[in-house]
């Protein structure tokens, strides 16, 4: 099914394109400036992790961000294995794309991954 783009889709679109790292609710709300309002911006989100355009990240601050995904909509299952890295010193949150794979015990299977490093980034690290 394809769903149509609204204004308020584009606009959240185009923040996450131009952020190029991973944003919360509130980021997005300040970056959209009061265009587009909370519960809207929440609804196009999830929609945009169902649909395989960004992910969801539940970083170790108990926030969720979500970033864009490569291309998750041809797949037909959205998951993703690869951390995340969360500056503690400019909030901001990355996807790392090294791919991690874990060693689960046997008869266990993997639906979601959820890693997150927290530190400095490399601008803040180089202070
Ligand atoms: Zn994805
Ligand atoms: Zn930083
Ligand atoms: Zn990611």
């Amino acid at each position: 099914m394809k769903r149509r783009n609204t204004p308020s889709k584009t606009a959240v679109l185009s923040a996450l394109e131009r952020a190029n790292t991973a944003l919360s609710h509130d980021k997005l709300l300040d970056t959209l400036a009061g265009s587009v309002d909370r519960a809207t911006i929440y609804r196009i989100l999830n929609r945009f992790c169902e649909d395989g355009i960004a992910h969801r990240i539940v970083a170790d601050d108990g926030k969720q961000y979500f970033a864009l995904c490569e291309d998750c909509s041809h797949q037909e299952e959205h998951s993703h294995n690869h951390f995340h890295f969360r500056c503690l010193q400019c909030d901001r949150v990355e996807c790392l794309t090294t791919e991690v794979s874990v060693n689960l015990p046997k008869g266990y299977l993997a639906e979601n991954f959820n890693g997150v490093i927290s530190g400095k980034c490399r601008a803040c690290g180089s202070l």
